[in-house]
């Protein structure tokens, strides 16, 4: 099966995590769901891709929550054989001085069309390997920094090997964060002067030409948020994979630092989006970052009533989402008409799911993202007696989701927060949370509510992207304009600003939400309905038509892939 796919030469991308489908839980949030959504936009543009990623055959986790509003974590195994097959090859990589072998599997995404690429998941629960070993590729983002380590250096070094022993040519490797940055010490190894060729002193190693064949994407606007690695754990586990005085020199001096590494092997390097690249560029003095702003796959995203809407009005949408400017021509009651089924489905999931009834004729906000901090899920409950004032006002209901890192003690904190501000206002805000947030919840709730809301706390929302997963359904968005939203943000057209964009004002943030949510986003809702479906279509217009990962894959090829 490999072999139609290795006859042309192609991109490999490397991600620690991807959202193949809502069955396979091999993705913990945005970072895997952009991975996904990359492929299937390379699947439906007919590029020549492989994306490479780790198995994690005991899932992310899946989340339940007790009667307290705590999150209880559960297990989420899936079973490779019943979606991907088994590669007939298998290749060593050493660890702790011993060679661990890796193998995997061969899952094929396709484009909702005829495209499709390969995805290789590798795994090492092999009989060859020693039992801890073998765990290696078992838990995403679980276990101490050895852990990490070592599962970085299967998706790096393992990675490019196995598509080595496979026969993939490897036209350029694109580095989805820093986790598979030790690829490119693997491509530094591979192209290795000959030491006959060298004076004393000189590098043996031909960096130009392994920056030529790498691009690297951040994520991450903070410091602390890269993987760092101490040098003598370094050594202990990866041992003298290069010498260390030329590790240090691209990895960093006190610690092996995966984005730093990144940075100095790969010519091309990007944040995703434009203030998230202004900031990288001052975290990472030197470096030029440029800015390539995310976007969501046209077909993952929209959900049935609007595909059906798009076929009808603007046949092709799917594959050239640019069409999606005109939507401002599909007539209003269509457009209401597949809002309300949207809406519909999402409270039937809803009762099914917590038992709470919701009104589908009272507007409906929907929260939901990783459970973290500086997502400040609480800032919408700041002051509960202003937000039943507003509800009193004007009746509206919540719909939340978000799983906390098993180890984000604030993230939990967080969802405890929630469900008691959730029985504190049940008199007058309806508020459902449903668990284990993941691809197929996530499209209900970003097609099904009335409006789209995010709080970060500038300017640490590096893009964002399940704002631009709602205006595929005509959802408009209410956020702070932090990410992709400084950029998307038409005020009054396709959304609307909580506050503005500079950093010092995040301590006005629940002022603002407070009052644009009361005096502008409520009212129109219930007192305008043309105007507030014009709204939904500049969501539509405005965003969908842009924030797509068709337009994101094709400035990769032409200025990352391609140059
Ligand atoms: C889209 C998505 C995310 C990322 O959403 P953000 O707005 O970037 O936080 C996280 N988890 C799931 C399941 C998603 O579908």
């Amino acid at each position: 099966m490999i072999d139609e796919f290795v006859r042309v030469p192609r991109v490999a991308y490397f991600s620690m995590e991807i959202a193949l489908r809502n069955e396979i839980p091999t993705y913990s949030g945005g970072l895997g769901v952009l991975a996904g959504d990359t492929v299937r936009s390379a699947a439906d543009l007919e590029l020549p891709f492989v994306a490479v990623s780790l198995v994690s055959r005991a899932g992310y986790f899946r989340q339940e929550i007790d009667s307290q509003g705590r999150q209880v974590e559960r297990l989420d195994p899936w079973t490779p054989e019943r979606w991907a097959s088994p590669l007939e090859a298998m290749v060593a990589v050493t660890i702790e001085g011993r060679p661990v072998w890796v193998s995997g599997w061969l899952y094929l995404l396709e484009g909702y069309r005829s495209g499709k690429q390969p995805v290789i998941l590798l795994d090492t629960d092999l009989d060859h390997n020693r039992s801890d070993d073998r765990e290696i590729t078992h838990y995403l983002y679980g276990g101490d920094a050895t852990y990490r380590l070592k599962q970085e250096i299967v998706l790096g070094i393992g990675g490019m090997r196995i598509l080595q022993a496979l026969g993939f040519r490897v036209l350029h490797h694109h580095m989805n964060e820093g986790h598979s940055a030790l690829l490119g010490l693997e491509l530094l190894r591979r192209y290795a002067y000959a030491s006959e060729d060298l004076r004393p002193g000189e590098s043996s190693y031909d960096i130009p030409r392994v920056r030529e064949l790498c691009s690297f994407t951040t994520h991450t606007p903070v410091e602390a948020g890269h993987d760092k690695f101490p040098y003598d754990l370094v050594q202990k586990v990866l041992g003298a994979f290069v010498e260390l005085p030329t590790l240090k020199s691209l990895a960093g001096e006190e610690a092996l630092n995966m984005a730093r590494l990144a940075l100095n092997l790969s010519e091309y390097v990007n944040g995703v989006a434009k203030r998230h690249a202004e900031i990288s560029g001052k975290l990472f003095p030197g470096y030029r970052v440029h800015a390539v702003t995310n976007g969501v796959h046209p077909f993952t995203w929209t959900a049935p009533s609007f595909a059906r809407l798009y076929d009808a009005h603007l046949l092709g949408w799917a594959h050239e989402p640019e069409l999606l400017v005109r939507a401002d021509r599909i007539p209003d009651g269509e457009i209401w008409m597949a809002h309300a089924e949207a809406k519909q489905a999402l409270i039937e999931r809803v009762r099914a799911a917590s038992g709470v009834e919701l009104d589908p004729e009272l507007p409906l906000v929907g929260f939901a993202r990783r459970m973290t901090a500086y997502k400040r899920p609480d800032l919408l409950f700041s002051d509960v007696e202003r937000l039943r004032a507003i509800a009193r006002e004007h009746p509206f209901q919540l719909v939340l989701a978000g799983k906390a890192h098993p180890r984000d003690e604030g993230g939990k904190r967080l969802i405890e927060f929630l469900h008691a501000r959730m029985r504190e206002l049940a008199d007058v805000l309806p508020i459902a949370y449903l668990p284990n947030y993941d691809m197929s919840t996530a499209l209900a709730m970003v097609a099904g509510v009335d409006v789209w809301l995010n709080t970060p706390l500038r300017p640490l929302e590096a893009s964002g992207t399940s704002g631009m997963k709602a205006a595929f359904n005509g959802v408009p968005s209410l956020s702070v304009l932090d990410g992709w939203w400084i950029e998307g943000c038409l005020e009054g057209v396709n959304g609307w600003a909580v506050g503005n964009a500079s950093d010092a004002a995040n301590g006005s943030d629940a002022l603002h939400l407070y009052d644009k949510l009361q005096q502008t986003v409520l009212p129109l809702y219930r007192d305008d309905r043309p105007a507030w479906i014009a709204v939904m279509k500049g969501a539509i217009c405005k965003s969908a038509s842009f924030f797509n990962s068709h337009r994101m894959m094709r400035r990769y090829v032409t200025e990352a892939y391609i140059r």
